[in-house]
């Protein structure tokens, strides 16, 4: 059955030792486990991960390890725990509409890094996103914070997967001026990356 070779599968991937993630794991090693829960994702039949008492307990006592730092859209049908088969705990999420970068989600990010320390910082763009959209019909209405920045981002682009990709690669270069982000990339602390999310299959495209 399927199902079955898929829990098999993440069994095999997962041992005990990743739900006590350490947060200092190398952007290498956080990149890989993203792309192995996306591969897991994309085939298995259900997202099962230790949301237990227990878990909970463990990580209010000990606080959060998260092992990597994501924005991306507000969009229902792109939720990173479950695109990249991750637990409570695992990755530190910041969620806007658009996955655009003003000065909060910044300040967000930067939290996760210098605080946290998360050593990779996501920038998660998708197909089919209706901030996209409106940016490229020019529908402005109560998105224009964000369409105004997106529309910046992609300029004559009329493909929405390039569009998407501009955006994205837009937004990881407005974390960059944030100095302190900058510095820690310079470092080597930090890696910021894009990628963008299928929404009609699943799939991450790492760029
Ligand atoms: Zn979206």
């Amino acid at each position: 059955m399927k199902g079955m070779i898929v829990m098999d599968q993440r069994s095999a991937v997962y041992t005990a030792d990743d739900f006590n993630t350490d947060a200092h794991v190398s952007p290498a090693a956080a990149l890989e486990r993203l792309k192995t829960g996306n591969r897991i994702y994309v085939e298995a039949l259900d997202h099962v991960r230790d949301l237990s008492p227990a878990r909970i307990l463990d990580l209010f006592e000990r606080g959060q390890r998260p092992f990597a730092t994501v924005i991306t859209c507000a969009d229902s049908r792109v939720v990173p725990e479950h695109i990249f088969m991750a637990g409570l705990g695992e990755i530190f999420v910041i969620r806007v509409a658009g996955n655009v970068a003003g000065p909060i989600e910044t300040a967000s990010a930067l939290y996760a890094c210098e605080h946290l320390h998360t050593r990779l910082l996501l920038v998660l763009g998708h197909t089919h996103c209706g901030a996209i959209k409106a940016a490229l019909e020019g529908e402005a209405g109560p998105m224009a914070p964000i369409t105004g920045q997106i529309s910046a981002a992609i300029g004559a682009e009329t493909d929405p997967y390039q569009a998407s990709v501009l955006n994205a690669e837009a937004t990881a270069r407005r974390l960059r001026e944030e100095s302190a982000l900058h510095q820690l990339e310079t470092a080597g602390a930090l890696e910021i990356r894009t990628a963008i999310y299928h929404t009609h299959c699943g799939v991450v495209d790492f760029l």
